[in-house]
């Protein structure tokens, strides 16, 4: 069932080098208990996307539609956002450090979403969140309660990020790059026991992230994300058995395999175009191995193949793929 339907949201800056166009046209839909990956490089707009979503994009021009449970995000205030945001969809960011107050012990900052969000007495948002804090594996949690954030490493403060987010039990978590700050052996165990929370509590996962083994390791469906747009869809399996999107052919050529020892380490060429100017016709066109004279020009729409969408014109009629 759908939680969450975003349908051609548009978001804009106006700054002094010009109109940027961070996100320009996505649409895609969440439902319950799955996790949706978006994938891409920086700038591609997918930070950019989840933070409309729980409406913390100021000064930006918005258009479109995010849908949740029946609830027009776009159209609310602050204030009702208040009911949702940190409640019924939650947030996980990428660097744990900088995400609590180094003033406030853990155990105050959990309190206060506790108190907040489910109106519960300071001795029950104490048990909560010292229950909380052994169900993310927090040794001696009731002592680590009372000990401010210098005093945690970074894998145990992203595992507490964990336990506020899922403290409400929220319909969605949203996490963006939550281990990439961490190192490869704690990646794991932290994605790990967000694999077994999400189970246990039936949330549905946004995973925000460039890292192509990560989304092995937690995703059903997979939106690869280029210049403010979604160049492919497709689940999991498929993405990685037969990309489509030259594109996402190329993320998947430049991850790190071992038969590379030793040999150039294949990438895609170019960088990401700034956003005040994306290029026309499709965006890929300058990066692209396989352009072609309409990419240049015009912009493909999506097609079905399989199962899966992309957008490029080798998979429209008389493409030479
Ligand atoms: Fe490459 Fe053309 Fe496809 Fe864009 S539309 S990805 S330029 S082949």
């Amino acid at each position: 069932m759908k939680l969450l339907e975003v349908k051609d949201l548009k978001v804009h800056f106006n700054t002094l080098d010009g109109l940027v166009k961070a996100v320009d046209g996505v649409s895609f839909t969440l439902n319950e208990q799955e996790t949706l990956a978006i994938v891409g490089e920086s700038g591609c707009g997918k930070t950019v996307t989840v933070l409309t979503i729980l409406g913390l994009i100021k000064k930006a021009i918005v258009s479109g539609s995010i849908l949740y449970r029946g609830v027009e995000l776009t159209k609310i205030s602050q204030k009702e956002f208040e009911e949702i945001r940190g409640k019924k969809i939650s947030m996980i960011f990428q660097e744990p450090m900088s995400s609590f107050d180094p003033l406030y012990t853990v155990g105050k900052q959990m309190m206060e979403v506790a108190m907040k969000h489910l109106k519960i007495d300071e001795e029950r948002a104490r048990q909560l969140c010292v229950d909380m804090l052994k169900k993310v594996q927090i040794p001696l949690a009731e002592r680590r309660f009372d000990e401010y954030p210098h005093q945690m490493s970074g894998g145990m403060l992203q595992r507490i990020m964990i336990a506020i987010a899922l403290l409400t039990n929220p319909d969605i978590v949203i996490a963006d790059e939550p281990t990439t700050a961490l190192d490869v052996t704690i990646q794991a165990q932290v994605l790990n026991l967000f694999k077994q929370l999400q189970k246990q509590y039936k949330t549905s996962v946004i995973f925000i992230t460039h890292d192509l083994g990560v989304v092995a390791e937690v995703a059903d469906r997979v939106h690869v994300m280029y210049a403010g747009k979604i160049v492919e869809r497709s689940d999991v399996v498929k993405l990685f058995k037969q990309p489509l999107h030259p594109y996402t052919k190329g993320l998947l050529e430049s991850r790190l395999k071992k038969e590379y020892k030793n040999k150039k380490l294949p990438f895609i060429e170019g960088v990401v175009p700034p956003p005040t100017n994306w290029p026309s016709g499709c965006r890929f066109h300058p990066r692209c191995p396989k352009a072609m004279e309409i990419c240049r020009r015009e912009e493909p729409v999506e097609v079905q193949l399989n199962g899966s969408s992309v957008a490029c014109w080798l998979y429209h009629e008389g493409g030479a793929r």
